[in-house]
């Protein structure tokens, strides 16, 4: 590498199958630039001259070829690596594609029409977010439109945290913007740990793949792009019993495994005898992928909070702040809400456990800060099935007045009266 610098703009040159990984904070500006070459970040082709901002991001900037890219600004970290897991990763896109020809080849109706249904598992920081983005990006990039599926709740990338989601991708990831947020197919979950209630995590997770299966049953094209899920970094206990249901309900024929030789062979014995045909891979972890501690982790779940009502930078949104009357909506909790010891529950209140029970709430100073979804259930029997418009975060409860002080992404009525709570809350003014 040949590196130059001149005020606060530091030129690099990259030799093929090298990449400049680069750590920005939130307050610093920082951006790049392709100046000669070709270079890609996670699989999105940068555009020769044209300056990209990636403050606050963790990003690299990948060539096949060769390139030189600058920087303007200071990121907190920068350097240039030569060993990446790019070629393995790229490998599994060209097996991926393969199978799409084939999908497409066996034409709709037949049995074989469906492409890969991939999904990437591996414990927290291992880089599964990034691998299932160069996989989308390359696919959109060979003519696919695969559909992203994010089961990580805890730091989701489509939508704010809590969420099992879906978005068919249409164009390569934006660097800047990330996922188009464009609707996307939500499902409210309203925790940021699957431990929070397995049993609602599973029955979530059997709607949204049952839908997406109606949607490629609907669309050949959908259909052969297959699907690229993307789950938590639970892996013991019963995370892997999650992971083992998602794997399962989603009829998953390619999962790979992230860094860890302990969960890939685990795997490939318990899947042996459920799912004999799926095929299980270790793929290496980049050495690029950081780990984040807790405070870093909750600041990254409060930032998806504020850009689901603020936007971002290139693409801001003016969030409305209305009092509604608490009578016109009516807000819902499912199963137990904040756990009770066991020991602690009468006798005979089994039922109360029930992990799916519905329970209407009234009005009161627990909800404040809460992010509530705004289901699109006709009635309350339906919550459980539906998915979700939107989000809301109540900002003021006057349960001596009966009225609810809420802010939205847009101004207008809400486009729905069931409100579902979680434990979501942001701090946000
Ligand atoms: P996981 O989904 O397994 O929790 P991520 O894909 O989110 O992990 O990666 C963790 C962090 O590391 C993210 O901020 C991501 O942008 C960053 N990262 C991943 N790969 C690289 C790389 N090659 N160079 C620089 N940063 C990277």
């Amino acid at each position: 590498v040949a590196q130059e610098a001149s005020n606060s703009s530091t030129s690099f040159n990259l030799t093929a199958r090298q990449e400049l990984r680069l750590e920005c904070s939130n307050g610093k500006p920082v951006s790049i630039r392709l100046e000669e070459g070709t270079a890609e970040v996670f699989g999105t082709e940068l555009n020769r001259g044209r300056a990209v901002s990636v403050t606050g991001q963790k990003v690299a900037v990948f060539t096949w070829v060769g390139c030189r890219v600058s920087v303007q600004g200071e990121p907190t970290v920068m350097y240039v690596a030569d060993e990446t897991p790019m070629a393995s990763y790229l490998n599994v896109h060209q097996t991926l594609d393969q199978r799409r020809e084939e999908a497409k080849r066996a034409g709709p109706g037949s049995a074989g029409n469906n492409g890969p249904v991939v999904v990437v598992v591996g414990p927290t920081d291992s880089g599964k977010s990034t691998l299932c983005r160069l996989l989308g990006n390359w696919a959109v990039r060979s003519g696919w439109q695969p559909t992203f599926v994010d089961l990580d709740v805890g730091q989701g990338t489509i939508t704010v945290p809590g969420c099992l989601s879906a978005v068919p991708l249409e164009q390569p990831v934006d660097i800047e913007e990330g996922f188009s947020a464009d609707l996307p197919l939500v499902f409210f979950f309203g925790h940021s740990s699957p431990g929070e209630n397995p049993a609602l995590f599973k029955s979530l997770a059997d709607k949204l793949a049952a839908l997406l299966q109606r949607r490629a049953a609907a669309d050949p094209r959908v259909a052969a792009s297959g699907l690229i899920i993307n789950t938590f970094g639970w892996v013991d206990g019963l995370g892997y019993e999650l992971q083992k249901h998602i794997i399962q309900t989603f009829q998953c024929d390619v999962v790979l495994v992230v860094e860890q030789d302990r969960l890939y062979a685990t795997l490939q014995q318990d899947l042996k005898v459920t799912c004999p045909r799926t095929t299980i891979l270790k793929l290496a972890k980049s050495g690029g992928a950081v780990k984040r501690e807790g405070d870093e982790r909750r600041g990254a779940r409060e930032q998806r909070i504020r850009e689901y009502f603020y936007g971002t930078a290139r693409t801001p949104l003016q969030p409305a702040t209305q009092t509604i009357r608490a009578t016109d909506i009516a807000v819902y909790r499912i199963g137990t809400g904040p756990r009770a010891p066991s020991t602690t529950l009468p006798v005979g209140s089994a039922s109360l456990a029930d992990p799916l029970r519905l329970q209407n709430l009234p009005p009161s100073l627990e909800q404040l800060q809460c992010v509530l979804a705004v289901s699109h259930a006709a009635t309350p029997d339906q919550i459980l099935n539906a998915n979700i418009a939107g989000f809301v975060l109540v900002k003021d409860v006057d349960t001596a007045r009966g009225a609810v002080t809420i802010t939205a992404p847009a101004p207008g009525p809400l486009p729905g009266r069931y409100l579902v709570m979680g434990s979501i809350r942001s701090s946000m003014e």
